[in-house]
């Protein structure tokens, strides 16, 4: 492992029957009143108790869905605070750890972003539309809103660019670098009309560019290397290799395709039995993927398997306190996101949504 932040080795984990046991009757207990929303990337004796998993598309489009009263959202934060922005103000959005962030989400500070945009708006005549992918805080989806722009999920990258291209003529997109890479290259713009904002362009450059991109990146999904995918190519011949769209340019290029994580699970899904896989995605997925399919060769991309460590700092024993907290009326893991900053992001998740 590289010593990333937010990143390490698959480490497999159990739980004691008498706390599983525990966590399904405080379910039934609130059954009425509660949902469990589950992110791909939990754990397996996190995610058994989900009621719905998914995506962050599918997870927040439920969340908008939903009547309950409480959402406990196994997940990380930005995830649970989309939620909260998208329910009304009589349900409550809880996250079993309130520390279980996102490292890309947290490479866009909204000051740092706002300093940009005033210096990029001041040299281009064009209009510059803002697109975060979901993976961000509220504070930037606000951010985006607030100036017309829209929020995008690895599922609906390529027609939420195609919304912007409608709106103005360039695109900044934040916070995934490589996201947004590959969507643009997929769409057949070039490499030249991407610019990398670790530094700002002149007034001549400009011209040429039409999406910024924001230098952020999952330390999950950049663990991947060019290298694994042909080490794979020569050990499994016919292998067919799917990553993450949060993987760099390289993979992908090197790949046989790419997408979101439902994308991943769709093709595997419908492929033939005997086919074998390669994925580049966090590891609790892909040995879902394995277990799901024993028709099937699954493997993973990394050889080692590499998992978020936000996602896994959700428990079943921090899931059980946050039942109990429910169910005694005194939960502090409930997310509530300023009001103002809730309008205007709402406004970027809304314009997604409505595509
Ligand atoms: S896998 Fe990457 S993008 Fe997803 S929560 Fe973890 S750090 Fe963030």
């Amino acid at each position: 492992m590289s010593g990333e932040k937010g990143v390490e080795t698959f480490r497999e984990s159990t739980s004691s029957p008498e706390l599983l046991s525990a966590i399904k009757v405080l379910k039934k207990e609130l059954s009425s009143e509660l949902v469990i929303l589950g992110h791909h990337y939990q754990r397996d004796d996190v995610l058994q108790f989900a009621d719905i998993t998914g995506d962050s598309l599918i997870l927040s489009r439920k969340a908008a869905e939903m009547q309950k009263k409480h959402i406990v959202f196994c997940g990380v934060y930005f995830m649970a605070e989309c939620a909260d922005i998208l329910t009304e103000e009589d349900q409550a959005v809880y996250i079993p750890d309130l520390e279980a962030g996102c490292a890309m989400a947290d490479m866009a500070g909204r000051r740092q972003v706002e300093e940009t945009w005033g210096k990029l708006t001041a040299v281009s005549d064009e209009t510059i539309i803002p697109v975060t992918y979901i993976n961000s805080s509220a504070d930037i989806k606000a951010f985006v809103g607030e100036r017309g722009g829209l929020v995008c999920t690895s599922s609906n990258a390529g027609p939420v660019f195609d919304r912007a291209m409608e709106l103005g003529s360039k695109i900044l997109f934040l916070p995934d670098r490589y996201l947004g890479a590959n969507t643009a290259l997929h769409k057949g713009m070039n490499k030249k009309q991407l610019w990398l904002l670790d530094r700002l362009p002149d007034r001549r450059q400009m011209k040429d560019i039409r999406v910024f991109l924001w230098d952020g990146y999952c330390s999950v999904h950049r663990q991947f290397r060019v290298e694994d995918v042909y080490r794979l190519r020569k050990e499994y011949p016919g292998i067919r290799i799917i990553v993450h769209g949060e993987c760099s340019e390289a993979v992908v290029q090197a790949s046989d395709d790419f997408g979101s994580t439902s994308a991943i699970i769709q093709q595997v899904s419908s492929a033939p039995a005997g086919s074998i896989w390669g994925v580049g995605t966090e590891e609790h997925l892909v040995r879902r993927l394995k277990k799901r399919f024993p028709d099937k060769t699954v493997l993973s991309l990394s050889g080692k398997g590499v998992q978020c460590t936000t996602m896994y700092r959700i428990t079943p024993e921090k899931l059980q306190k946050t039942l109990q907290g429910i169910r005694d009326g005194g939960s502090t893991q409930r997310i509530r996101v300023n009001p103002e900053i809730k309008h205007y992001a709402k406004s970027a998740l809304m314009r997604m949504l409505s595509l």
